[in-house]
């Protein structure tokens, strides 16, 4: 059916890779392209020898004229960004200068500042539109299939939606004292960002890591929930017609609180650029070069994940509650594509999210995030495609 250029090659493009290659009459060339060509290679070399054909190129992301060059010569009919947030405006670039569709997993930040929001890629909306060309924001778990679980549950259980909480728990454990799930330094600036929910119009803001509570979680048990910023919040709030209230909450340990406490006390997770022999370095960059390479904890971590969403409303003119949730095992992840759950949970929704647009099911001119396509194509790939998905109307509700 279709080519897709892939950049990146890290632990969430290699769950992306395999899967694409589990679905051959889609996927039926793809071309794996990142700044360290050997990684590319790795990855190739796993799964060569099926029916998708698989190609490599070094390619350094961060310039427009690059990935231009490289659509051009490999001619995809998608480019799937699963590099890093930092890249996001100029693969979006190269896709409207050689005429693709785009996708990814994480909204655009400026690599000087934490700043999550959707306002950069959004001002792209015209020239997409204009261009005729779709660019689906966000096609991971969070964000991703949470915006997927609040559209399906607006589209058949509520006529209104009042209240949404969003609850990312990982219960897994890597044997490390201290190592991030995912890249530590995209995951260390959001964490010790200011918290931030959406109640009646207006957006409260809270110290980090602030607001703790404990939910038990299917299939987990009880956890120590923190309430955070995450980028779905902004596309959700306007999105989701008449909500009044959403949150993102996340499981940490203590152990981890601890540890990232310290490191923050002594400077470690600072991203201001300091002098060290001679030379500029940031401190947050050292630390992602110390600390244990997320793609390492796969055969290590056992345990499970569980990420959903708690939706309050009215329906028929009466109270609803409704909870939709993924439970996903980090031994079966491994053993199926050499991942834990973290990069599974991201690399299956955006290789549904390209599999959509593909089929020309998720196709419209303009930058859209993922609650703004028909939920229910998405709903039955997650559960065919290893993140099936349980729903309860008798949820416990976090107040
Ligand atoms: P990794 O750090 O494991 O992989 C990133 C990859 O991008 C690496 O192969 C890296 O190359 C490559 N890369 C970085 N800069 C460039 C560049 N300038 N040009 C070309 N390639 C580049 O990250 P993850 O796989 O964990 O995460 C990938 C994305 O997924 C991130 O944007 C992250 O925010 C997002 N994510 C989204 C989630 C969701 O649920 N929506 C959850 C988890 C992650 P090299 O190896 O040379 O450094």
């Amino acid at each position: 059916m279709g080519k897709a250029l892939i950049i990146g090659a890290g632990g969430v493009a290699s769950v992306a890779i395999h899967k694409c290659c589990q679905n051959p009459d889609v996927f039926e060339e793809i071309c794996i392209a990142s700044r360290t060509l050997e990684k590319c290679e790795a990855i190739k070399n796993k799964l060569s020898g099926g029916r998708t054909k698989i190609q490599t190129a070094q390619l350094d992301a961060d310039y427009t004229d690059e990935v231009v060059e490289l659509i051009k010569s490999f001619k995809p009919d998608i480019v799937m960004n699963l590099a890093l947030p930092y890249q996001d405006l100029t693969i979006m670039d190269a896709c409207l200068a050689a005429g693709v569709d785009y996708l990814d997993t994480a909204n655009y930040e400026p690599p000087d500042i934490a700043k999550f929001e959707y306002k950069w890629q959004w001002a792209y909306r015209e020239k997409f539109a204009q261009a005729g060309l779709t660019a689906l924001l966000g096609s991971g778990f969070d964000p991703g299939v949470t915006g997927v679980f609040c559209a399906y549950a607006q589209k058949h259980y509520f006529d209104e939606i009042h209240s949404i909480d969003i609850v990312d728990a990982n219960a897994g454990d890597h044997g490390y004292p201290f190592a991030t799930n995912f890249n530590p330094e995209i995951n260390i600036r959001e964490i010790t960002a200011n918290g931030r929910y959406f109640e009646n119009g207006s957006w409260v803001e809270t110290p980090p890591l602030a607001v703790k509570k404990v939910y038990d979680l299917p299939e987990i048990g009880p956890k120590n929930i923190y309430l955070m910023y995450h980028e779905e919040l902004e596309s959700l709030a306007i999105n989701i017609k008449g909500v009044k209230k959403i949150r993102f909450w996340m499981t940490f340990s203590d152990n981890y609180l601890n540890h990232l406490r310290v490191l923050e006390n002594v400077g470690m997770t600072s991203i201001e650029p300091i002098e060290f022999e001679g030379r500029q370095i940031i401190p947050l960059q050292f630390l992602k070069a110390i600390l244990p390479d997320p793609a390492s904890l796969g055969p290590r971590t056992k345990g499970k994940t569980n990420i959903g969403c708690i939706i309050q409303g009215i329906k028929d003119g009466k109270p609803r509650t409704y909870y939709v949730y993924n439970v996903c095992d980090h031994q079966e992840c491994y053993a199926e594509v050499g991942s834990q759950a973290i990069s599974y949970t991201t690399g299956v929704p955006a290789m549904i999210g390209a599999m959509l647009m593909l089929k020309g099911l998720w196709k419209k001119p303009g930058v859209f995030n993922v609650e703004e396509f028909d939920p229910d194509p998405f709903m039955e790939a997650l559960n065919k495609c290893g993140l099936p998905w349980q729903e309860s109307f008798m949820p416990t509700l976090l107040d």
